[in-house]
């Protein structure tokens, strides 16, 4: 069956260019994460205005805009505090509703964000993973010249390098393998480990030339990397969960105590598709090099397999 999707009012219909494929979406695809199928998977994505329904005002068709995909119920008491992010009626596009893993999608006016004129789709294509970054460094308050560890060398822990960078700190990247120690430090890191060797507090010690790392931002969502964040973090040090760990962890509060250190949850974002956009057209965050694999919609199973390959960082999907 062909669904065609109409804009309702105040919705959009965007042709979409070019989409990331994400973990997210992986998890979907085995079966793992559960949705409602007939489902259209996607939600990291570019593309044209096609059509508006009625009421729209704030973007035009032929607009080239980048989408927010996640949108909130607007009235509770959260949504009016501003923490849309936390709304407990949130939609995410391409999980509750159809994504952008298709030649158009439809999305509320109000995730449609106008494209910087003069950066390619490309360059826009991670918007959506730099936006919850620049949230997590954000809520990290990083000072110009902090030591910082990143836990994680995918996707959101290569992105969070270079938004760290950007905000002045020294980065030091951990990961399960060496493998993308070479473009973590073209990228801007100071220094990179892996965890499987040597203790990460000498590491971090080393590094930071004092008690740890003043910040940790934990990007792998895992038990282990919160255990290695524990480490790595000084006394009086912050610690940045943006990985949802979806096992019990275990945590040794004693050291959260004796250490004082804060740690903080930071839920994909709020209102941070300006300045990721921003960061990208300033330069400052390079999302390219990140692109490992792209494939035409007609070839959507293969993008998944190279998701699954150890090369694989960002694989793009692209509809037009
Ligand atoms: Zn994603
Ligand atoms: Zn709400």
């Amino acid at each position: 069956m062909i669904r065609r999707p109409e804009p309702e009012a105040g919705e959009v219909l965007v042709r979409v260019g070019m989409a990331g494929l994400c973990g997210t979406d992986f998890a979907i695809w085995t079966g793992e994460r559960p949705v409602t199928y007939p489902l259209v998977l996607g939600h990291e994505f570019v593309g044209y205005v096609e059509a508006l329904g009625s009421g729209v005002t704030r973007v035009n068709v032929g607009d080239r805009i980048v989408v927010e995909p996640n949108y909130s119920c607007g009235t509770c008491a959260l949504c009016r505090d501003g923490n849309r992010n936390l709304c407990l009626a949130r939609t995410a596009v391409g999980i509750d509703v159809d994504g952008c893993f298709a030649e158009v999608a439809r999305v509320p006016e109000r995730c449609c964000w106008p494209a910087p004129s003069g950066v390619d789709d490309e360059d826009l294509l991670m918007t959506e993973p730099l936006a919850v970054v620049v949230r997590a460094v954000a809520r990290a308050g990083v000072q110009p010249g902090e030591s910082a560890a990143i836990v994680g060398g995918g996707t959101l822990g290569l992105l969070a390098l270079q938004v760290l960078r950007g905000a002045g700190a020294r980065v030091l990247v951990l990961s399960r393998s060496p493998r993308r120690f070479a473009l973590a430090h073209e990228l801007g890191a100071e220094a990179t480990h892996a965890v499987s060797g040597g203790s990460l507090e000498a590491v971090a010690r080393t590094f930071s030339g004092r008690e740890g790392v003043g910040v940790v931002v934990e990007t792998a969502g895992t038990p282990e990397a919160i255990t290695h964040a524990l480490t790595l973090v000084r006394p009086g040090g912050r610690i940045v969960l943006t990985g949802l760990p979806h096992e019990p962890t275990p945590v040794a509060f004693f050291g959260v105590v004796r250490r004082e250190v804060t740690i903080v949850g930071s839920m994909i974002y709020q209102d941070e598709f300006p300045e990721a956009m921003r960061l990208v057209a300033a330069g400052v965050v390079r999302t390219r090099p990140l692109v490992t694999h792209r494939f035409g919609l007609d070839a959507l199973g293969a993008a998944f397999a190279a998701h699954a390959q150890p090369d694989s960082i960002k694989v793009a999907v692209l509809s037009s």
